[in-house]
């Protein structure tokens, strides 16, 4: 395979590697995907400070800089939980929500604090993702990298917010999300159940096409 023809995943998370790899298998047969997808750490890509005010902001931001300092295809998502009477909160900021980045249990029982007055009818909230691609030029005469295709898709999975944790699987929000037509949270789903209907899911599935474009173009 040539060299460019590899995606970086704006990543140090195994499990969102793997969804991607499964997805790239689905689309091109034959494909190594062990061998096309790598993440962050495997390149030495730089941690991208995430101050952007949108997901798609920040996801934007970690796949160009990615591509630009590795040369390589890379994609990034963003992603968090948008409470409606929150008016999107906690958003970007749902890994730190209660203070400190990925304090999983602590954000989701301040959440659960936050709302503990709020009716069931108006507990709906939903899972974001921003899903980005950057396709980096040739180097020019300094070695330096520019960006010359990027492209950002959505995922969202809408459903209602439990009022204690329920399931051990998933991570973050995972035990208090209940998808709409769903009766188990998304922490009680198999990954494949979860991948199928997830916000991460759906943005990375959308992406697909246009990642496959760029990864032929350099075959
Ligand atoms: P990141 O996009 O991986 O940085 O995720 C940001 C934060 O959003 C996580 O730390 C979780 O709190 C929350 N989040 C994003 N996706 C999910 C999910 O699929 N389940 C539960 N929480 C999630």
């Amino acid at each position: 395979m040539p060299e460019g023809a590899r995606v970086v995943l704006a990543t140090r998370n195994a499990g969102k590697v793997r969804e991607l790899r499964q997805l790239l298998a689905g689309a091109v047969p034959g494909l190594d995907v062990d061998a096309a997808v790598v993440d962050a750490g495997a390149v030495g890509a730089p941690d991208v400070v995430e101050d952007g005010v949108t997901f798609e902001q920040n996801a934007l931001k970690k796949a160009r800089a990615v591509a630009a300092h590795t040369g390589l295809i890379a994609v990034a998502d963003d992603s968090g939980l948008a409470v409606d009477v929150l008016g999107g909160a906690p958003g970007i900021f749902s890994a730190r929500w209660s203070g400190a980045h990925g304090e999983d249990r602590a954000n989701l029982e301040l959440l659960l604090a936050q709302l503990a007055d709020v009716p069931d009818a108006h507990r709906g909230a939903e899972f974001v993702c921003a899903a980005a691609l950057a396709v980096p030029s040739t180097p020019d005469a300094r070695g330096v990298h520019s960006i010359h295709f990027t492209h950002v898709e959505h995922g969202r999975l809408r459903g209602t917010l439990l009022r204690a944790p329920v399931g051990e699987g998933g991570f973050g929000y995972d035990p208090i999300l209940r998808p709409t037509g769903r009766d188990e949270t998304t922490a009680q789903l198999s990954s494949a159940e979860k991948n199928a209907i997830s916000h991460r899911g759906h943005a990375f599935r959308a992406l697909l096409p246009y990642l496959v474009d760029a990864l032929a173009a350099r075959s």
